[in-house]
């Protein structure tokens, strides 16, 4: 168990789920409880970082990165749960399903209550996290996200919601399995795309080229957009309206950052929603790529793991193309 932080190891000094610090127990003072419940499943305990997942850093990723691609054969493991912050847990999930050359399963898991809080989820979310590592005989390496019971795939686990225990949604997709009883319950077959063209070492994920992303808003004008554009971005993913729609305004500033060389990526600020080439906006014409179904947050670690490979809009295109499903 690979502990990063987070709520899960968070403490507060009331009896309140609101104030608290996040970040404050070791992962084996997380894990010690579970011990008598996780009989039969030998667990090795490893602090990577003890941060806020809001703190997460391109040098946390690499280390963490590192981590999961060696960990499992210095310490014999058949599978990594890792514990992280619910904030950016989904970029550092699909950041590792994407980047990391896997060779075990990788179960991320965390909690909305901090673990000293009545009602903490925390340690029955890491007990499922652990329970479906120690299953891991059943299923290839790859990363899911555990939450109250549910197994989401990283390319689809999205925090949806902040209040109450089940934050973390698949959309429309569905969660891929439950954990029931200690046991893994499939619900659909999951298919793990083949992410090898997004492959990185822990050095180049330090070294990733900046891309912002801009929330469109009724009246936009392009002043963040030529803000980014100077501060040396490479890329921008633009969480559009709807279909990832924008104004005129903001059309024409990010047609000039397409002229600077920058690659542009559409994806809408409506959750679970996908965005498709040519639609209401003319892509060919204007040289922008389309995200598909995934999120803005997820299409910008796409879109810097693609940067390093390559600076064509066509080939960045069939990239996110490949992940549309
Ligand atoms: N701010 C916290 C974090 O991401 C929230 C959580 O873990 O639920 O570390």
């Amino acid at each position: 168990v690979l502990g990063t932080g987070g709520t899960i190891a968070g403490t507060t000094s009331e009896d309140s789920r609101i104030a608290y610090t996040a970040g404050q127990l070791s992962v084996e003072a997380l894990v010690g409880p579970l011990e008598v419940a996780c009989a039969g499943i030998s667990v090795t305990c490893e602090q990577v970082s003890n941060i806020p997942s809001q703190d997460v850093s391109d040098a946390f990723h690499a280390r963490l990165l590192a981590r999961v691609e060696r960990a499992p054969r210095e310490c014999r493991a058949n599978a990594l749960v890792i514990t992280h912050g619910t904030d950016s847990l989904e970029e550092t999930a699909f950041l590792l399903a994407a980047a990391a050359k896997l060779t075990v399963p990788v179960i991320i898991t965390g909690a909305f209550r901090p673990a000293t809080a009545a009602g903490s989820d925390g340690p029955g979310n890491l007990l499922d996290a652990i329970r479906t590592a120690a299953a891991a005989t059943q299923f290839r390496p790859r990363v899911l996200v555990a939450f109250d019971a549910q197994l989401h795939e990283a390319r689809f686990a999205t925090k949806h919601e902040s209040v109450g225990t089940r934050g973390f949604s698949s959309g429309p997709r569905g969660v891929a399995g439950h954990v029931v009883r200690g046991e893994v319950r499939w619900i659909r077959p999951v298919i793990v795309p083949h992410y090898e063209f997004l492959c990185a070492t822990a050095e180049e994920i330090e070294h990733l080229p900046r891309v912002d992303i801009l929330y469109a808003y009724p009246g936009m004008d392009g002043t963040l957009i030529d803000a980014a554009i100077a501060a040396g971005a490479a890329g921008l993913v633009v969480a559009g309206f709807g279909a990832g729609t924008f104004g005129n305004l903001l059309q024409e500033a990010l047609e000039r950052a397409v002229a600077a060389g920058l690659i542009v990526v559409r994806g809408t600020r409506v959750a679970f929603a996908s965005v498709e080439r040519n639609v209401e906006i003319d892509d060919d014409r204007a040289g922008f790529v389309v995200a598909g179904s995934l999120s803005p947050s997820k299409a910008r670690v796409m879109l810097r793991l693609a940067l390093r490979r390559s600076r064509d809009r066509a080939r960045i295109q069939q990239w996110f193309d490949e992940l549309r499903n």
